[in-house]
């Protein structure tokens, strides 16, 4: 009567089961956890009559152990699905065997404790640490990400100013970093009552080195004569390379009439040594033209023109003293003078004409743009480059009729091919300085695209990075116009102009155009492999197109492509074409992309 009464109280389940399972005593904790109101409406029922059959086979297996081999079944964790009321439950059971005066098992008695809430409160714990844990995770991976490309980003930017201060061929300073040095020598001399020496060195008759052995043995030499006259040199004096075969040396502390003599010999002996090149011995002369701190100039521009000048007195006296044989006359080109004076004529003599050159895609292989390439047929010079007549068109103020015609020109041939029936391709037109910044760019363009019908997208203006970096904010204006308008932009020459990858990033614009000085070292470098390949992904990242420029062999595509560049440009695919063939090539490509589809 007591057990009665204590079974009764206790919040537990406590039952009693026959040997077939049938109820034969439950307590009311038993009864409700089973889902009836009294403990009678149990006795002599099974759990078959309670849980589905699944789970009563379950407990019946379980219970056989008990019943048949006489084993305890101890603190036994379960789940049980008791989807007569819908809810889960966890039970710890024990079920232990109930015998008769002799021993006999006649069946078993089981306490339930209910562990729900315990459970409950568990499960949510590690569901929420597993969540915190998971949000952890995440969280590491982001900042690991981040951090990857902050360094990416800091070694590209490294580089970018590497590059942009100094020469790719010889790795000595350019103008850029020797002007720099040299009114920093200037303003250290000024304070300290010193002088600073500038040495301007030009190769004799580079060019027709150039001409008669080719580009790649006057690359060796140009590098061959860097090494020996930095070799001459202390450790404060600046080595650069101007360009071309000009060479500038900054002896920044004062040297004596003597010794400077001297070392004007010594360079001049070490450039002449004889330099075995493609099997060849070539040997090269140099003229050297000197200015000094503050005798001939006071800043760094008017030294180095003295230096020039100085340079190009000694370069005729040489000349002339040498019987007159070696007198080679410069053709007229050469002189800057007298390109500005024909250059006013030359658009009314209708001497331009425009090339274009094709951009293809890197996984259709077809060709989604030109770009137009101008070029000056001179009746006396012949074929003028570009980059021997823009920079003087830039300064004289040319530039700005110049730049018009080839817009004009350039949309009118593009609306053409579109009116013959082609699949239209972008236009690329190639801004300078002068024109961006010029304030009725943005009103000529309007009226280019109106007049020859030209709709916007398909121009895409071609912009240097040292020109939209001028003014970061202004450019961001003009360019956010355009863009506006429909047409679209891309950066040109990326990699040479640096100044600010940030402020150059955040510029509303389509396209980077990779230099092909970082192409035409592809296969030479490995570091300049890595830089590209980080350039792709870092412009990918901002959801800009990379352009590669000067892709001339099969190696270099094949670099690229596995780098995901998107498009390329250069020799290996086609070179800058007049109209007609470039009709031509684009009608038999679209032509042949039909016929693939
Ligand atoms: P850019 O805008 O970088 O044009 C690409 C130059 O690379 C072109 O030289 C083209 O002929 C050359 N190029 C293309 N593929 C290869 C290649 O595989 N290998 C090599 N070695 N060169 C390749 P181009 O026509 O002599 O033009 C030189 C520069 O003159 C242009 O450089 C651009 O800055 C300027 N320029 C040309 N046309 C115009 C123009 O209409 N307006 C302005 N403002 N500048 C122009
Ligand atoms: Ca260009
Ligand atoms: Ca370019």
């Amino acid at each position: 009567m007591l057990l009665q009464l204590l079974a009764e109280n206790v919040p537990h389940r406590i039952y009693a089961k026959d040997i077939c399972g049938r109820f034969i005593f439950a307590n009311q904790a038993a009864a409700q956890g089973m889902g009836v109101r009294e403990p009678a409406d149990l006795i002599g029922k099974t759990d078959f009559d309670f849980y589905p059959l699944e789970a009563a086979t379950k407990y019946a297996a379980e219970e056989q152990k008990v019943l048949v081999d006489g084993q305890p079944l101890l603190d036994h964790e379960e789940q049980v699905d008791y989807l007569l009321f819908g809810q889960q439950t966890w039970l710890m059971t024990t079920k232990v065997p109930l015998r008769d005066t002799e021993g006999c098992v006649v069946g078993l008695v089981g306490i339930n404790y209910d562990i729900t809430s315990g459970k409950l409160a568990e499960k949510a714990l590690r569901s929420a640490n597993q969540q915190a844990e998971a949000a952890a995770a995440e969280l590491a991976r982001m900042v690991a990400r981040l951090r990857a490309e902050m360094a990416e980003r800091q070694r590209v930017e490294v580089e970018l100013r590497r590059r942009a201060l100094h020469d790719d061929l010889t790795g000595l300073p350019n103008r850029c970093l020797l002007m720099d040095r040299l009114e920093l020598s200037i303003k250290h001399a000024r304070r300290d009552g010193q002088s600073v020496t500038l040495l301007f060195l030009d190769l004799d008759r580079f060019k027709h080195i150039n001409d008669t052995l080719g580009h790649a043995v006057g690359d060796e030499l140009l590098k061959g004569v860097a090494e020996r006259v930095e070799k001459c040199l202390r450790q404060s004096d600046t080595l650069a390379r101007l360009g071309g075969d000009e060479f500038v040396v900054v002896l920044p502390n004062t040297i004596a009439g003597d010794d400077l003599a001297v070392l004007i010999q010594r360079i001049s002996r070490a450039v002449a040594e004889p330099l075995l090149l493609a099997g060849e011995l070539v040997s090269v002369n140099c003229s050297l033209g000197c200015a000094t701190f503050p005798q001939d100039g006071a800043d760094g521009t008017t030294l180095l023109q003295f230096a020039d000048a100085e340079m190009y007195r000694a370069k005729q006296q040489a000349r002339r003293s040498s019987n007159g044989l070696s007198v080679v006359r410069e053709p007229a080109t050469e002189d800057s003078q007298e390109i500005e004076a024909q250059l006013c004529h030359a658009l009314r003599r209708n001497e331009f004409r425009l090339q274009f050159q094709p951009q293809v895609d890197m996984r259709s292989g077809e060709i989604v743009g030109v770009e137009a390439l101008i070029r000056w047929q001179h009746p006396q010079w012949g074929l003028v480059p570009p980059l021997r007549f823009i920079p003087i068109a830039e300064r004289c103020g040319e530039i700005g009729r110049i730049g018009e015609w080839v817009l004009r020109e350039a949309c009118t041939q593009a609306m053409a091919w579109q009116r013959a029936g082609l699949t239209p391709v972008r236009m690329g037109v190639n801004l300078s300085a002068q024109q961006f910044l010029d304030t009725r760019l943005e009103a000529l363009v309007a009226q280019v695209l109106a007049d020859t019908g030209l709709p916007a997208e398909w121009l895409e203006l071609e912009l240097t990075e040292s020109v939209s970096m001028r003014d970061p904010e202004a450019s961001i204006r003009i360019l956010g116009r355009f863009r506006a308008m429909g047409i679209k932009l891309a950066i040109d020459d990326f990699g040479t102009g640096y100044s600010n990858l940030a402020s150059l990033l955040s510029f509303p614009v389509d396209r980077v155009k990779l230099d092909r000085s970082f192409i035409c070292e592809l296969g030479s470098k490995d570091n300049c492999a890595a830089m590209v390949e980080s350039v792709v992904s870092m412009m990918h990242r901002l959801q800009l197109e990379v352009v590669a420029e000067g892709v001339e062999t099969a190696e270099q595509l094949a670099v690229l492509a596995s780098f995901g560049c998107d498009a390329m440009q250069g020799y290996w695919f086609a070179r800058p074409l007049d109209a007609n063939a470039c009709e031509a090539m684009l009608a038999a490509h679209q032509a042949g992309s039909k016929a693939a589809a």
